[in-house]
């Protein structure tokens, strides 16, 4: 098979200088890239793709998300604004909901923001009730750090009026203290998981038309190629196992095992699109909960210093054994208290001198302030962060640090510092987007607009390596994806302007026309690769 795609702006991301206009493809890989003449002379059989002076970038890396979660709310019923602009459109969606949704399963929706609906205000358990009686229903909050539930989801999940608040959340109550449905944090996290894994222990997650496929599909559409999954468990594990035995994933998966699942997921490359080489550990809570773990303490409400889930020297000890199997090491790390001390854990096992070969990393680093990162060079640490957060998170982040909110994510500081960073979007935190992550790399605006550590912004070039290059390195993937060079895999999009030369302003608004995994397309807004 081979394929030879022209008439298109090639960034290739390589190293060298930007090639021609042609691209030949031959059993999955790139055969050659250059001047479409010699391109088309190198292969006279093959078939031809004009792509009417698109743009042809690498395949985009998403160095951590949760591709499962993805798939799961990809399942619910949509009850985002503007799609359900009220109360009674979000009841509408949960009866359609019901009845497709199997018994044993919770009638699911999601996407919901209080402020955006005309009520102005969460639905309450009376009102899901109306919607969807006598079984257990749950409508997440857009933010996943609330849902509602209705009275039989509160009965299911032992929740009684007259209970205190639990440890880390809250309940919403009514005028009399009853709880009106309305779950907040720890607890909801931990419903979030329970219906998540009961959904993949029951519904086929794996096979055709379940909830992994779905989520490739979503990030095909967004023109990702590679996902690390960033909370691979057994079940999980063996899901995505089972969608790539059936061919049905989109993306080359790199599993990040949970440190307590490692006994339970088989270490290794397991085909070419599902990988479990690197272990996944939290050192502290997150940003936009202020449970991440600071010195000093949060100026708003919980009003703490955060919470560090391991002392140095367990952490230092759980790093040496992983290390010393063969793990890399990536570990959830945001506030400055929690990243020093896994700084303190990977220098202890580091070899002095010898680098990070096994490129254990940080994910997130949020409050990497200079002298961390700089301690974080010198090691050879690779960061896996999220821009995106700047524009979905970044009012809330400067409420939380009102003296250092120029310094976190500070990309560009990272970047001089000699630190690998890696592009990622922590979906379905926020929008798995990577053009969204670009902008924000870029232009480092929040919602509200303000301009959080405008001297961070990168290059357009050094956004998108972001999600290409850094992103294969960051998986140990550089030979293979990340740029578009002979004997690579041949996983790129096609977009309808190039992201280097748009305003930053409008690259989220770039098409993705098609997205090819290693020779075939798993995504097509349009008919670019007739018959394919
Ligand atoms: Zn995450």
């Amino acid at each position: 098979m081979e394929l030879v795609v022209e008439d298109a702006v090639f960034v290739t991301m390589a190293a060298e200088a930007e090639p021609g206009a042609g691209m030949l493809i031959r059993d999955g890989r790139i055969a050659d890239i250059g001047p479409a003449g010699a391109v088309r002379a190198a292969a006279p059989g093959a078939e031809v793709v004009r792509l009417g002076g698109a743009t042809v970038i690498p395949g985009l890396i998403d160095a951590h998300c949760h591709v499962t979660d993805i798939g799961y709310l990809a399942a619910a019923a949509d009850c985002s604004q503007p799609a359900a602009p009220d109360i009674a459109a979000i009841q509408a969606r949960l009866r359609e909901a019901a009845e497709r949704t199997p018994d044993g399963s919770w009638v699911t929706g999601g996407g919901y923001a209080e402020y955006k609906l005309r009520e102005g205000r969460h639905p309450t358990r009376a009102e899901l009730d109306q919607a969807v009686p006598g079984r257990p229903a749950v409508l997440y909050h857009t933010s996943l750090h609330a849902c509602v539930l209705n009275g039989a989801a509160l009965r299911e999940a032992g929740f009684a009026d007259g209970q205190p608040d639990p440890a880390g959340g809250a309940f919403g109550r009514d005028g009399q203290g009853r709880l009106d449905g309305v779950v907040y944090e720890a607890p909801m996290f931990a419903l979030f998981a329970q219906n998540l894994h009961r959904d993949i222990a029951r519904m086929g997650a794996g096979a055709d038309g379940g909830l992994i496929q779905a989520a490739g599909q979503r990030l095909a559409a967004l023109g990702l190629t590679a996902a690390c999954d960033a909370d691979m468990r057994r079940d999980t594990f063996a899901a995505f196992a089972e969608a790539d035995a059936g061919g049905l994933l989109s993306q080359r998966i790199y599993g990040l095992v949970v440190h307590d699942q490692v006994g339970a997921v088989r270490p290794g490359r397991h085909s070419g699109q599902l990988a479990t080489e690197a272990v996944k550990i939290w050192a502290d809570g997150g940003m936009s909960s202020r449970t991440a773990a600071i010195h000093g303490t949060y100026p708003v409400p919980p009003h703490g210093s955060g919470i560090l889930y391991f002392e140095r020297d367990e952490l230092t000890e759980m790093v040496r054994d992983f290390d010393a199997r063969g793990w890399q090491v990536c570990i959830h790390a945001q506030g400055d208290r929690a990243i020093e001390t896994v700084l303190d854990a990977y220098a202890a096992v580091l070899a002095p001198g010898a680098g990070n070969p096994r490129r254990h990393r940080i994910e997130h680093g949020g409050a990497m302030y200079p002298p961390l990162a700089a301690r974080a060079a010198a090691l050879g640490i690779v960061v896996a962060s999220q821009p995106g957060f700047l524009s979905t998170l970044g009012d809330g982040f400067a409420a939380a640090f009102p003296d250092t909110g120029d310094q976190l994510y500070s990309f560009a500081s990272w970047q001089r510092a000699g630190i690998t960073v890696a592009g990622s979007s922590d979906a379905p935190v926020i929008t798995a987007d990577p053009l969204i992550g670009i902008r924000d790399a870029i232009l480092r605006r929040t919602g509200d607009g303000r301009l959080l550590g405008p001297a961070e912004g990168l290059s357009a070039r050094d956004a998108l390596a972001l999600y290409t290059t850094r992103a294969a390195f960051a998986c140990h993937r550089e030979g293979e994806i990340g740029s578009l060079e002979p004997g690579k895999l041949a996983d790129f999009v096609v977009l309808d302007k190039n992201p280097l030369e748009a305003e930053p302003e409008q690259i989220p608004g770039i098409a993705v026309l098609a997205t090819v995994l290693g020779g075939t397309p798993v995504h097509q807004a349009a008919d670019i690769f007739p018959g394919r």
